[in-house]
């Protein structure tokens, strides 16, 4: 019997547990005592340069991203396996590590987005003539497409009616344990991780008013989640912390390791469950799921309607207007505009990686409602720095907020100032990321520039020289930003 040789390429899956590829790979390779290679590849196309100028992937996320491979390689290696490591581009060099190892079969998980999927078809064709198997696994979701109510073509546009659907009519796959022993690698040199300046990156500096030390791998992902569930039963009170900004606890933080694929969304599914059955069962740990539900939905979208994600007039071909003003971007990502809420945020991100869920909703809405700028230009910036960079969920979120998606609802904007009253009432969020504003009452300090000569003196801030005069008027910005949006919507 023909031995059987599978190589397995990981991608945004750096885990053990609940690996398809890796379960039916060890499965397969039983009857004939065959092999796996365990592979990663560092694409070159991955650090280039965004549309718009940005580092495609960030040093934040290398950082991550070199950690979660470390991890992963310690663990196959405890599993008697390696990683073998290369950098290049996947569809010449999996090829040649077929011919080389005489492999029989590539197993590996599927993407959805047009750049990733162009990679596997141009595997596929690098592989035909090899004659080897090329089977591809579903396993970022929650749900298997599958295990769905519907056909994916006729998935609902509107999240509601997807989630109403599928928790009635769908159920999910349990999920797989890691295997306990894998064969040896054959006789090939494993490669080393490259450092991040060989992949033209500065290390990260840390800040220490981050919410949390983001450490990639599947080790501290599961460490994470027993911290959250079992440790400190932080679930119990999700739904009244999860629109939180400052600490480590207001929501889970699992995105960085959901994005790598360090952390299943079914093994997490399963243990929400397990908590509920031993603990309790309430709001909150309903409404974790229910996120990874926007997970999944947006994830379902893209395979729906590719490339429209990223056009600038969005799913719904909603043609605006947009600027692409660099001087008032510049403002943004830096963090100068001179709403506290909407700066903080934007150093937030640039000093650590990560923002909060409500941050990042209003620093969208304050780009492409107030500013009218080319929220694709906000989205990129986004995919350059976040730890937890995910095309689907970046690209699906950025439409919607910037009422080019499926959001029914039409021009909608965020209240910065009520806004900030409500999730940061004493200020102590934004005052945490700009310093300056420390002295300033609770009740001024998200309208710094409301602050009398003699208040600035009082409070040891000079408005315009310590923190900048706002960019825009709030509501006159909207204003005009709204005919623009229902000027498109008049010629659609
Ligand atoms: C403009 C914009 C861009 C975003 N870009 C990303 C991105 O690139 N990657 C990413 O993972 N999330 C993105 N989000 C969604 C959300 O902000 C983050 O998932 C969340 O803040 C991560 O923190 P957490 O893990 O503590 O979330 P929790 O509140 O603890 O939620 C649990 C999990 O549910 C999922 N989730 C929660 N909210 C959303 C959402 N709105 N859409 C999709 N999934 C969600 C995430 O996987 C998250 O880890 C974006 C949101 C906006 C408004």
């Amino acid at each position: 019997m023909t031995q059987t040789k599978i190589l397995l390429w990981y991608r945004s899956d750096l885990r053990s547990h609940d690996h398809e590829p890796l379960h039916t790979a060890v499965e397969k390779i039983q009857a004939t005592s065959g092999q796996i290679v365990p592979f990663y590849c560092f694409d070159s196309r991955q650090f280039k340069q965004t549309a718009f100028g940005f580092p495609k992937t960030g040093a934040f996320r290398v950082q991550f991203l070199l950690e979660s491979l470390a991890d992963l390689r310690r663990s196959l290696q405890a599993l008697g396996s390696d990683l073998v490591v290369r950098q290049g581009l996947p569809e010449v060099v999996i090829p040649t590590l077929v011919k080389q190892l005489k492999l029989t079969a590539v197993y590996y998980h599927r993407e959805v987005t047009s750049e990733e999927t162009a990679i596997e078809t141009a595997l596929q064709n690098a592989l035909k003539p090899l004659g080897v198997a090329f089977k591809s696994f579903w396993g970022h979701t929650l749900f298997h497409p599958d295990d769905l109510p519907f056909e994916l073509r006729q998935l609902p546009e509107l999240f509601t009616h997807f989630r109403k659907q599928v928790e009635k009519q769908s159920t999910v796959n349990p999920a797989r344990r890691s295997p306990i022993q894998l064969p040896s690698l054959p006789d090939v040199e494993a490669g080393v991780l490259p450092p991040l300046t060989d992949l033209g990156l500065e290390p990260p500096t840390y800040d220490d008013r981050a919410v949390l030390v983001f450490k990639g791998g599947e080790t501290v992902g599961l460490a994470r989640l027993n911290h959250y569930l079992w440790q400190h039963d932080c679930i119990k009170t999700y739904k009244e912390t999860r629109n939180g900004m400052l600490g480590a606890d207001y929501s889970s933080k699992f995105s960085p390791w959901l994005s790598l694929g360090c952390l299943s969304p079914r093994y997490i599914y399963e243990q929400v469950q397990q908590y509920e059955q031993e603990r309790v069962r309430n709001d909150s740990t309903y409404w974790l799921i229910f996120e990874l539900l926007w997970r999944d939905y947006f994830r379902f979208i893209c395979a729906k309607h590719g490339d429209r994600l990223f056009r600038r007039s969005g799913l719904q071909g909603i043609d605006i207007v947009w600027k692409e003003d660099w001087q008032r971007f510049d403002h943004w990502r830096e963090g100068t505009t001179g709403f506290p809420l909407v700066d903080a945020n934007m150093r937030e991100l640039s000093a650590t990686g990560f923002m909060s869920n409500r941050g990042r909703q209003n620093v969208a809405s304050f780009l492409t409602k107030n500013l009218g700028i080319d929220w694709r230009m906000g989205a990129e910036w986004f995919e350059s720095l976040l730890l937890d960079y995910d095309v689907c969920s970046n690209w699906g979120n950025w439409n919607y907020t910037a009422g080019v998606g499926n959001d029914a609802r039409g021009f909608r904007f965020f209240n910065i100032l009520k806004q900030s009253r409500d999730y940061d009432p004493q200020g102590a969020y934004v005052k945490h990321w700009l310093p300056m504003l420390s002295n300033v009452p609770a009740t001024k300090v998200h309208e710094p520039w409301k602050l009398l000569p003699v208040e600035q003196e009082r409070f040891g801030i000079k408005i315009g020289v310590d923190y900048p005069n706002p960019l825009v008027d709030l509501f006159k910005s909207a204003a005009a930003n709204e005919k623009i949006y229902n000027a498109a919507i008049e010629t659609q």
